[in-house]
């Protein structure tokens, strides 16, 4: 059997879709992405939502729009994709990265106190709902609650949470600026793409503006209204970041699909934590939130050192036609962020205990019953022997 890591689900709705865009001789950004925009802007409870071309695009225009600059700092977890901390360097703004929470691999509220204090002029801290679960952003002690009490701006990096919730509401409404991925292999895709969203007026504007060359209007308004259609002035230098209707049009056929989607994986999730949960020698992240509020996007489990070597699980789960990877590498062991600050492992020591072990399962909506149950026995049978 052949379980591959992750498989894009297309229906003939993401077909039609592509075809009534392509079809249609406007292949770039104009009504459907506006859809997709609207669409998201209503399951994320926001006043604005911004499609781009990726997260990493996202996330860049959202700092940019909160005001970041050369020699500010921003907080960022070392247990993240490079993507959540580069956009700070696109800046020249300097990273600050924290340990995670042991049990749960996501931003620990204490951890960002005691960092707040221990530098006090920080900008902004990226949060990344790891895996798909929020992180703890609400309520007295939350993540929001102390950034705010120090003026510290909260974007919110949820390429692994959508669609995903926590009691105060869904990813996207907490924190003042939201960045969603669809990337070929998220929990929703557009081949490359992503979303911004925010309640904030001022920063909507900014990276609207920002998000196609610092033009005053996109050129769909340019296009449509009634206004002089070659006119246009540039206020800034900006980015090419917006999505292609080619995109949103695959993205909403996959949005109309996302709950359901989720619901699969969910079942997933329950099946590998009944499983796993009594084995010895396996760990699994605690879940925070209910498992209606998780989008599960990605299934975590950590091997215990003294019961198997990970990479050894890795090479026998691969030899077994299961495709597995590491999420992740934690950025204070990669080179760059290393030696430009100087980071030493011994400051991250939840991060290195999580990343010594963990390896992630494959967990996708058209995984049949027998896949998954090939995979439990595989990965049982791996860290037995
Ligand atoms: C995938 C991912 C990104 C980048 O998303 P793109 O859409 O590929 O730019 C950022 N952060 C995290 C945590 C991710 O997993």
């Amino acid at each position: 059997m052949k379980v591959p890591f992750f498989q894009f689900d297309c229906s003939d709705l993401e077909i039609q879709y592509v075809t009534e865009v392509v079809r249609s001789g406007w292949l770039t950004t104009a009504s459907k992405a506006a859809e997709f925009e609207g669409r998201f802007r209503d399951l994320c409870n926001t006043d604005h939502a911004l499609a781009v071309n990726s997260c990493t695009a996202g996330l860049h225009l959202a700092l940019e729009a909160l005001g970041v600059t050369a020699g500010d700092k921003v907080i960022v977890p070392s247990l993240t994709f490079t993507a959540s901390a580069e956009v700070i360097r696109y800046l020249g703004a300097d990273p600050v990265f924290v340990d995670c929470e042991f049990d749960t691999g996501l931003m620990d509220p204490e951890t960002l106190r005691e960092t707040l204090r221990s530098h006090p002029n920080v900008k902004a801290c990226v949060v990344v709902h790891f895996a798909g679960q929020s992180a703890n952003m609400s309520g007295d002690h939350g993540i929001v609650d102390i950034c705010r009490q120090q003026g510290v701006r909260v974007v919110v990096d949820a390429a692994h949470a959508f669609p995903a919730s926590d009691e105060y509401g869904p990813v996207g409404s907490i924190g003042d600026v939201t960045c969603f991925s669809f990337y070929a292999n998220k929990t929703i895709t557009t081949g490359e793409g992503g979303m911004v969203v925010t309640n904030d007026e001022e920063i909507a504007k900014r990276i609207k503006v920002m998000r196609l060359h610092g033009i005053d209007r996109d050129i769909w308004d340019r296009f449509t209204s009634n206004k002089v259609s070659w006119e246009y002035d540039v206020v800034a230098p900006g980015y090419k970041y917006n999505m292609p209707d080619v995109n949103a049009a695959i993205g909403l056929a996959q949005l109309e699909r996302a709950e359901e989607f989720r619901q699969k994986r969910q079942n997933i999730a329950k099946k590998y934590i009944s499983s796993f949960k009594e084995i010895d020698g396996l760990r699994l992240l605690r879940i925070r939130v209910s498992a209606e509020q998780h989008s599960w996007h990605l299934f975590p489990v950590i091997v215990c050192a003294a019961t198997a070597d990970r990479d050894e699980v890795i090479q026998k789960m691969t030899a077994a036609g299961i495709g597995v990877s590491v999420h992740y590498k934690p950025l204070h062991r990669m080179t760059y962020y290393k030696e430009m600050y100087n980071l030493k492992k011994e400051n991250f020591p939840n991060t290195e205990a999580y990343w010594e072990g963990c390896l992630s399962l494959p967990i996708y909506p058209s995984m049949t019953e027998q896949q998954v149950e090939y995979v439990i026995d595989s990965l049982i049978k791996c860290i037995s022997v």
